[in-house]
């Protein structure tokens, strides 16, 4: 070791001191390096700090990416959210206006309905049977097409959603009460279509005496064999003659025979004739309906008592009244 002398100006002498049995050890050290220890200390501290200065951007700038992520998350969900409600509610919007054109056409189907029992009251009238509820529906017009944009209010749909719900119970009422009206109605529609159909099935008079049927017998005048071509009702003279079906009357006369009769023409085609009677109140080309009074029984031309003589005519041969005839 190079020996220094304490007054050199460039070293500087550091002396250790360690335990009292111990020689003091003397360290030369430059004056440089002296002063460059505190400096070295201090750009370490300077670096740590501007390190750690470092990392805590970095962690902010991490956090601030994960908050920018979940921000973005929640953002598509609220987008999903809000795309859903937009759903809903055009959902509700299709609905009531579905529900609105339901009504209407349950409206029209009670109007049909009204219409046939009005129908029925005028052609067919043969007792009460129920009528039919008076079925109407409050007009509503505010689903119009096109028009300018306006934003709907949760509110408002709320309100949509409610008057659907309402609608849809109406909506139920009136078919629980077509379920209950329509079979009935129904009912009297075939009894009307019945009583103006063409097919005589009316008894024709009070009485339901029969004294002599369709097919061969003993002629009351002759005593010989003899074919009856109709069925006779014994009665009182004045009695009515009932139409037996709608139609129109085609002859009305009187012979020896036949004595004062009438013939009546159905829309089936057949004919039933009436015979002996002592009136006629219709004229020819008259239409009359089923069960509609005709004329009088009497005991005019060949007949041995008050009766009614009636046929049935069918593609001009006499057939057997009694199956068409309700008895
Ligand atoms: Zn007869």
């Amino acid at each position: 070791m190079r020996s220094v002398g304490l007054t050199n100006p460039h070293r500087m002498t550091l002396l250790v001191l360690r335990d009292a049995n111990q020689p003091v050890k003397q360290i030369q050290v430059s004056k440089p390096l002296v002063m460059a220890v505190p400096l070295i200390a201090l750009l370490s501290i300077s670096g740590l700090i501007v390190s750690l200065q470092l990392q805590h951007n970095q962690t902010t700038r991490t956090l601030e990416e994960l908050l920018q992520s979940q921000s973005l998350k929640f953002e598509a969900v609220v987008t999903d959210k809000n795309e859903a409600i937009q759903k809903l509610q055009n959902e509700v919007i299709s609905l009531s206006s579905q529900s609105k054109e339901m009504m209407e056409r349950m409206e029209r189907v009670a109007e049909l309905e009204a219409e046939l029992q009005k129908f029925i009251d005028k052609y067919g009238g043969q007792g009460e049977l129920g009528k039919l509820s008076a079925l109407t529906i409050e007009e509503d017009d505010s689903f119009g097409l096109g028009g300018e944009f306006i934003a709907v209010h949760d509110n408002e749909i709320e309100q949509l959603a409610q008057e659907t719900r309402d609608n849809y119970l109406e909506m139920s009422a009136m078919l629980d009460e077509m379920e209950k009206n329509v079979p009935i109605t129904l009912r009297k529609a075939k009894q009307t279509q019945y009583s103006i159909s063409g097919t005589p099935s009316e008894w024709p008079t009070l009485s339901k005496r029969l004294t002599s049927n369709f097919g061969y017998r003993t002629d009351p005048f002759k005593g010989s064999a003899a074919f009856h071509a109709g069925i006779d009702i014994a009665g009182k003279v004045g009695d009515p003659v009932y139409a037996a079906g709608a139609g129109k009357v085609i002859n009305t006369d009187r012979d020896g025979s036949h004595g004062k009769y009438i013939v009546i023409e159905h829309p089936g085609g057949l004919q039933t004739w009436y015979l002996h009677l002592s009136s006629i109140d219709v004229s020819t080309g008259d239409t009359v309906t089923k069960g509609e009074s005709i004329g009088k029984l009497g005991n005019t031309g060949r007949s041995t008592g008050p009766h009614l003589h009636f046929e049935i005519v069918k593609q001009g041969k006499q057939i057997n009244p009694l199956p068409y005839l309700e008895q």
